[in-house]
């Protein structure tokens, strides 16, 4: 694979036996990525996994992309997503525990993060769970 810089790279490590998918992120230096991962300090052992760079259209030219399909894939594997951790801290500004929060300050900060996702098979736009369930790495046009 042809790796450009400024593009950026969502990829998965997994298990070299089962092929199970095990982590996802998004970078634009894959190689630097992976001796990170992959260091003795790393949470992998290169003997038991191995880093797979997504293609095509899991290539993007900015962060943005780059994080809400990575979010896309972690959601689909049944991993913590980053956009789950933003939630998490809306609920926490709800919480009345939080004398900084209240219903007004977590209202704004859900509106901030009710993104808009795209298919990059059928090219079909929503918000949501529904999404997940129809499209990407299940879409009919994939
Ligand atoms: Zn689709």
């Amino acid at each position: 694979m042809n790796i450009m810089k400024n593009n950026f790279y969502v990829y998965e490590i997994k298990e070299k036996t089962t092929d199970k998918v095990v982590y996802v992120g998004q970078t634009t230096q894959p190689s630097i990525r992976y001796l990170t991962h992959f260091a003795p300090s790393g949470k992998f052992d290169r003997n038991l996994h191995y880093m797979n760079i997504l293609e095509n259209e899991w290539i993007f030219n900015n962060k943005k992309d780059a994080r809400k399909y990575e979010d896309i894939l972690q959601e689909y594997y049944g991993f913590e997503t980053e956009l789950q951790k933003r939630r998490k801290r809306i609920v926490d500004l709800l919480s009345p525990k939080n004398k900084r929060g209240g219903k007004k300050r977590a209202q704004d900060a859900f509106k901030k993060q009710c993104i808009e996702l795209e298919c990059p098979h059928c090219h079909e736009k929503g918000i949501g769970r529904i999404m997940y369930r129809w499209h990407f790495h299940k879409c009919k046009y994939k």
